[in-house]
């Protein structure tokens, strides 16, 4: 299976280090520019991001380009060794170009149309903010085809948002025209629109959703997100394509917000050569690292996943405090260097920042940069970038590599959006981006590594597939699953799973549905929500095929669920419900389904995946028992094995490699036994593939 991608463009097979850097903002000083290079040799960086807002630089007035400031950026970029991820500034807007078109301007939910300002403030299906768009991206692409700097595009930013102008709504009609062809009767059998007198008798009455409207129909607003995202596609298209005819072997990627709702990220993910997303964790806060950097890993992941296993790219991460947060706390020494290797160990080839050069003025003018207002690198944040500078320098055999694990955890953008969208349960428990990461982190705290993909993915691969709430069956689904526990895979469901379809339409029969119910060998009934103080607990069976024993907390959400032939290995302890089953697994073909009918404590989701990881035989990539915050990745090529061991912790802690010498890729140290991590630390080491692994 591929695991050596190779480098972004072959152009550079270096690790990429960098960040946003805006230029024209100091265009009255371009001294500062010369400075700009000489910090950018000092603190290892390479690639920087150019033009992300630079629209009304580039175009001042309707047709007048100005391309003489970019053009010495490029210049010096590329006499300096560097590369550009060259943007275009669809982002943003110049504000001729809303005084002479209002019809770019964004129209909100309220039906008011939005004045100039802000950024993210367009309409997606306005031809003539689409042909503005074109015409500055076609004159980018002429002017610096053949560019030595250029390396990447980098699309607009961070996409997202949504407008209601009457275009928007006629595309969106003509949209759900095609998708039920046509047949408005269908749309009303699968918008349930009998419900509330609902019923359309024609597409011309149809709205988005509003809070002055309709803002209750669930298939309706699941089509409406569906629409954003494939009208988003539409104008990435219309973006890229002057780029892909004049630049073809250039690659194009946007940053993504990692698990943010406003697109279907697995869908715009084709649309792209290479992923990038924009990581602002909240260290050092009221939880513990140690849980937010696995939820930052399980967000990696599915970086990575988006294109199978591609590396990605962290395209904005800040080097010390986020301005805009409640508390914008500075990271602690050692936490820069952990959270940017922590980006690569899970399949980054690049480590870059908002921004370079802190603004003078405007909205972000205190937002962490590389270089601050004093304007020299005597500082304790640009000696934290040059550290990193460093250790990327060290890792060019990383570049391009990748990881092929056993586990997969479907996490879905559309199953998100129905959950979300959902009146049941109680608004506070929903809960499933935590709900996924609580399965994910026994794997990570474990040194196992897991892949996060869609429904649509390919399970095949897989050891060990775990479902966590999949409340929609997408079509399709419900049958590979099948075909996976039947091929010898073993499968993990819980609550809250097969309940509607893909138009959010209730399954009949019983949960969950489209065969599931049989696969697992149970049906649920009912489901029991729990306030913040109580509580329940699971009582494991004794004997039981997992080994555990004893009893465990479970609090939330209970299932009520009848065993039809699959062996119960837990029961509840309390309630009217006590001595019902609350775990099973069921024997079908080669595999086995485990269901999981409450929502238990993370001491059992540790016992549980640990006796599963140790019957199924799924490899930790070390063989030692790690301390809690501690984790250990790995990439490989087929040939080497580069393990990242990162400490999550504010303490040192030890870790025992046995008796295997491992290079440190960072210290050219050979290490083995017992090895101490510093607070916050980390150690790239390398080994030989395994024939079996990779
Ligand atoms: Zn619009």
């Amino acid at each position: 299976m591929k695991t050596n991608y190779g480098p972004i463009n072959p152009n550079c097979p270096h690790m990429l280090h960098g960040g946003d850097y805006n230029p024209d903002q100091w265009i009255r000083t371009p001294e500062i520019w010369d400075e700009d290079m000489r910090l950018m040799g000092l603190s290892g960086c390479n690639a920087m991001s150019v033009g992300i807002f630079a629209w009304a630089a580039l175009e001042p007035a309707e047709g007048r380009y100005e391309f003489g400031w970019l053009d010495t950026i490029m210049d010096k970029l590329a006499d300096a060794g560097g590369y550009a991820v060259l943007a275009t500034p669809s982002g943003a807007r110049p504000a001729w170009l809303s005084a002479a078109y209002p019809e770019v301007l964004r129209v909100r939910s309220d039906r008011g149309r939005n004045l100039h300002g802000g950024r993210h403030n367009h309409c997606l299906t306005s031809p003539v903010y689409r042909e503005k768009v074109a015409a500055i991206n076609r004159k980018l692409a002429e002017r610096y085809t053949g560019h030595p700097a250029l390396l990447l595009w980098h699309l607009s930013n961070e996409y997202g948002g949504q407008c209601h102008c009457d275009l928007c709504r006629a595309a969106f009609v003509q949209w759900l025209q095609g998708r039920y062809h046509d047949d408005l009767d269908a749309l009303n059998h699968a918008w349930w629109t009998a419900f509330w007198s609902h019923t359309y008798t024609d597409f011309s009455q149809i709205e988005p959703p509003s809070p002055i409207g309709e803002g209750a129909t669930h298939g309706l607003s699941l089509d409406w997100k569906r629409f954003l995202t494939d009208q988003t596609i539409s104008f990435i298209r219309n973006e890229a394509a002057p780029l892909r005819e004049l630049t073809p072997d250039v690659p194009i990627t946007t940053n993504f917000m990692g698990l943010s709702t406003v697109l279907d990220y697995w869908k715009v993910a084709r649309e792209l050569d290479v992923i990038s997303w924009d990581n602002y964790p909240r260290w050092h806060g009221p939880g513990s690292d140690a849980d937010l950097a696995a939820g930052i890993a399980f967000v990696h992941d599915i970086n990575r996943c988006h294109k199978d296993g591609k590396p990605f790219m962290l395209m904005e991460s800040v080097p010390s405090a986020t301005n805009w947060m409640a508390v914008a706390k500075r990271k602690r020494p050692g936490m820069h260097l952990l959270s940017s290797l922590q980006a690569v160990a899970h399949g980054s080839d690049t480590v870059q920042y908002f921004q370079w050069r802190k603004s003078r003025g405007g909205a972000e003018k205190f937002h962490g940069a590389v270089v601050d207002h004093v304007g020299h690198e005597n500082t304790r944040v640009f000696r934290d970038v040059a550290a990193v500078g460093k250790v990327l320098a060290a890792l060019d055999p990383v570049v391009g590599t990748s990881v092929r694990p056993e586990v997969a955890i479907v996490y879905d953008w559309e199953n998100r959006w129905a959950i979300d969208g959902m009146a049941a349960l109680g608004r506070e428990l929903r809960k499933y981006p935590q709900t996924c990461t609580a399965h994910y982190r026994p794997f990570w705290q474990r040194g196992v590594p897991v892949d996060v993909i869609e429904e649509l993915c390919d399970f095949s691969r897989y050891k060990l597939l775990i479902t966590p709430m999949l409340y929609m069956l997408r079509p399709g689904v419900a049958e590979r699953i099948k075909s996976f526990v039947a091929a010898g895979g073993t499968l993990v469901m819980t609550y809250w799973s097969g309940i509607v379809d893909e138009n959010d339409l209730c399954h009949l029969g019983g949960w969950p549905g489209e065969g599931l119910r049989e696969l697992l060998g149970i049906w649920d009934e009912e489901i029991d929500a729990l306030y913040p103080a109580d509580r329940n607990r699971i009582v494991m069976a004794e004997p039981n095929a997992l080994g555990l024993r004893g009893q465990y907390d479970t609090r939330e959400l209970c299932g009520l669920i009848h065993a039809e032939g699959a062996e119960v290995l837990a029961t509840y302890g309390d309630d009217f419900y006590a001595g019902r089953p609350a775990l099973t697994v069921n024997a079908v073909g080669e595999g086995e389904a485990y269901y999981i009918a409450s929502r238990n404590s993370d001491a059992f989701l540790a016992d549980f995946y640990g006796r599963l990881i140790a019957t199924l035989g799924i490899a930790p990539i070390l063989d030692a028992d790690l301390p809690a915050g501690v984790t250990v990745q790995k990439r490989t090529d087929g040939t080497d094995e580069f393990l990242f061991l990162m400490n999550f912790t504010g303490d040192e802690q030890t870790v025992n490699l046995g008796d295997a010498a491992l290079p440190d890729m960072l210290t050219g140290e050979t290490l083995s036994g017992d090895t101490l991590l510093p607070p916050y630390g980390l150690k790239v080491l390398r080994r030989p593939a395994a024939p079996s692994t990779g």
